[in-house]
């Protein structure tokens, strides 16, 4: 049997914000002829996240960018169909690691994680809450920021896949949590349902006389998500000897020149403030407890979260430009087939 995959493909690398025609959904047949010790998985829900953007560009990154010509990197979830691996059954639902924006792919087998299959535990959670966003904030916040009790942390685009878990986790630890993200809806969520002490909408709001209001005892942690005038007005009032787990500069992603950095950088010295870069695929090693103190979390209901699903593979690329509008409401997913 053969199938067409479609699949989407970088065309040029994009100059500011994505165009139409940077990438393109082109259809290549795909024979159930699987090598011995590989899997045919058919993708069902993709991940998009910021780090896509940075992927499409040759700009100095953490892993190699997506070469021109080549399918989109990005991961997903999937279902096994063919299986010439004894230990991955047909049906097995499967997260692939890196894979590409595409319908199917054949991977080895080895590399292939099935997913537990936990009672009252979506599909979806294993791209957001319990996936790579979910230990993001728990590697971020828990191991890097370290709230204390009574500590005050704030957190830009908090109302994000990242940055709610993060938000919580900090609430957890007993610190008072202010978070930063864009319209009315966003900030009461984070108050009235997340149980945030504060929410400043970036959007409407003078974020720095909104922080001294808020954080009357200055900033002890920020959880930095977005880089630009956000950090700068929470920098300018961080404590002495504070913490700042850089995890994203979303705000620079489509720039075409190098991010700037911040507007004081003797800030840092004078307040004597630890920023640290991180990235969640150095923590992979040490993904399964952490992902269960997160279920445990998220089952007991003190971590709650939202996904943000667009139907079809070929609307990724108009789904992936709401990350830098801020139209969506929590972790983004596209659903490419049905789950069973
Ligand atoms: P989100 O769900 O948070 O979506 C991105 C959000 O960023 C938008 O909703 C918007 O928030 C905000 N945003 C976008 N552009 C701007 C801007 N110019 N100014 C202010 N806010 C902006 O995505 P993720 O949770 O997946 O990612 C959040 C951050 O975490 C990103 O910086 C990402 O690169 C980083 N990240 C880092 C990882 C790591 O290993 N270090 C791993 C995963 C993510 P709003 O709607 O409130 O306006």
């Amino acid at each position: 049997m053969s199938r067409i995959n479609r699949q989407w493909r970088l065309t040029r690398r994009p100059e500011g914000a994505i165009q139409d025609g940077d990438l393109e959904l082109v259809e290549t047949p795909l024979s159930d002829d699987v090598p011995d010790g590989h899997v045919l998985i058919r993708t069902v829900y993709l991940s998009l996240d910021p780090t896509n953007r940075i992927w499409m560009s040759d700009r100095d990154q953490y892993l190699p960018p997506v070469e021109v010509g080549a399918v989109m990197r990005g991961s997903s979830i999937g279902v096994v169909e063919v299986s010439r691996d004894a230990r991955l059954a047909p049906g097995t639902l499967v997260a692939p690691g890196l894979g590409g924006w595409q319908d199917y792919d054949i991977v080895l087998g080895k590399q292939v994680r099935p997913l537990p299959a936990i009672p009252g535990v979506p599909a979806t959670a294993y791209l957001s809450a319990l996936g790579s966003t979910g230990l993001t904030a728990y590697f971020g916040m828990l191991e890097i920021g370290a709230p204390k009790e009574g500590e005050t942390v704030v957190v830009s685009a908090a109302a994000g896949a990242v940055g709610s878990v993060a938000s919580q986790l900090a609430k957890l630890k007993g610190a008072r949590v202010i978070g930063i993200a864009g319209g009315r809806d966003k900030c009461r969520w984070l108050t009235d349902e997340l149980g945030l002490d504060g929410a400043i909408d970036y959007k409407h709001d003078d974020v720095g006389a909104a922080l001294d209001r808020l954080c009357p005892n200055g900033i002890d942690v920020n959880f930095e998500n977005v880089g630009g005038p956000i950090m700068d007005a929470v920098l300018a009032r961080m404590n002495n000897f504070a913490r700042m787990p850089l995890c994203g500069l979303i705000s620079g992603y489509n720039a075409d020149g190098p991010t700037p950095g911040p507007k004081d950088f003797s800030l840092l010295l004078m307040r004597r403030i630890r920023v640290q870069g991180f990235i969640v695929l150095d923590y992979l090693s040490r993904a399964g407890p952490a992902q269960r103190e997160l279920a445990q979390w998220v089952g007991e209901g003190k971590i709650k979260y939202k996904v943000h699903v667009e139907q079809g593979l070929e609307n990724a690329v108009s789904a992936l430009r709401r990350l830098f509008t801020g139209e969506h409401d929590g972790k983004l997913l596209v659903q490419v087939s049905p789950e069973s």
